[in-house]
């Protein structure tokens, strides 16, 4: 076997896909490509280009990679997907997978060919390392016990949204809710129906709120929720919402009805707030001010949220330092 066949049959043995590519997106040649496991080896694009073969947009975007790749002389890494509805060109006998993802690798080669400059694309299949990272990320973001996001998750949408208030002026507000008595749940029917009772509450709330809104749990039973493009009324009044709404659907358990209320307390972003912070303890201020005004209610933040929590703290088991 000569020289030049050996090294074909290596390069084609290689995992990965590899395409030669010249400057302006014509195929020149596909190496490897074993364990892409789209069943085509893609040969049949040799001398045709991105554009013949892609949606014209990923090829806009294949190009720039390839453009840069070979201008910059510096090596790209892009992460991209064929799906159902944008896939390359593929042969009739080859059944179309429903969603598949690609790390690219490109880089400059140093030859000329048909005087334009070449660039080599090596494309892995990464689409189970990509639902395995999408797994962990929902895991690492989401309540276990009722589906929303858990206080990590929260605390830096919350973050996201207080640092680009200066630059956005767009106010949003932030609700803050505890379950009322919910010790004596536990106490007299059990840990596990008190877990139901969270449930409950998250359940009645989240069909009551759209795709716009942060959900998250910030605490054993208390949650907060973010609501972009809302001041302090329009929020007091959805929380009055949720919470009238609670108040009517008792938590059904096998045994037990349950009635359950929340406490809520609201408040709005202002210029001042440089952290979340600020505002996380304006809202449980004023949720503070509901429970000491009979609990079942919502306020807003005030001064008198603030009168009431110092009061509150005027006591001699700690001091201040
Ligand atoms: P208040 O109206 O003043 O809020 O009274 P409360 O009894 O609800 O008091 P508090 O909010 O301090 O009660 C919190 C209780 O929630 C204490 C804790 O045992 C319970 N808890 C915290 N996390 C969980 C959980 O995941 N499951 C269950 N079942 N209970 C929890
Ligand atoms: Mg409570
Ligand atoms: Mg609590």
């Amino acid at each position: 076997m000569g020289l030049l066949n050996r090294y074909y049959a290596v390069i084609d043995t290689l995992p990965d896909h590899m395409f030669l590519f010249s400057e302006t997106g014509c195929y020149l040649d596909v190496y490897g490509g074993d364990d892409n496991k789209t069943g085509f080896d893609c040969k049949p694009f040799i001398g045709k280009y991105l554009h013949d073969v892609m949606p014209r947009h990923l090829a806009d975007d294949f190009l720039s990679h390839i453009k840069n790749a070979i201008n910059l002389r510096e090596t790209q890494s892009v992460k991209y997907k064929f799906d159902e509805d944008e896939m390359i060109e593929l042969p009739n006998h080859v059944v179309v997978p429903k969603e598949i993802w690609f790390e690219g690798i490109i880089k400059h080669l140093p030859i000329v060919e048909n005087g334009e400059r070449v660039a080599l694309w090596i494309a892995k299949n990464i689409t189970q390392q990509h639902y395995l990272e999408l797994e962990l990320k929902t895991l690492s973001e989401i309540d276990e016990l009722t589906g929303i996001l858990n206080r990590r998750a929260f605390s830096n949408t919350l973050k996201t949204y207080v640092q680009a208030y200066p630059y956005s002026g767009e106010p949003f507000s932030l609700i803050m809710y505890d379950i009322d008595l919910f010790k004596r749940v536990n106490d007299t029917l059990g840990h596990t129906v008190g877990d139901e009772v969270i449930q409950h509450v998250v359940k009645v709330f989240r069909s009551e709120l759209d795709g716009q809104v942060s959900f998250g749990r910030i605490g054993g039973e208390e949650f907060a929720i973010l609501l972009p493009h809302k001041n302090i009324q329009g929020a007091y009044e959805l929380a009055e919402r949720l919470r009238q709404r609670l108040e009517k659907s008792p938590c059904e358990t096998e045994l037990y009805e349950i009635d359950v209320t929340v406490s809520m307390g609201v408040t709005q972003v202002n210029k001042d707030d440089q952290d979340t912070l600020a505002l996380i303890s304006r809202a449980d201020k004023a949720m503070y001010q509901a429970k000491k005004e009979g609990r079942n209610r919502t306020c807003k933040y005030s001064n008198s949220s603030e009168r009431e929590y110092t009061q509150f703290n005027q006591c001699n088991w700690f001091k201040k330092k």
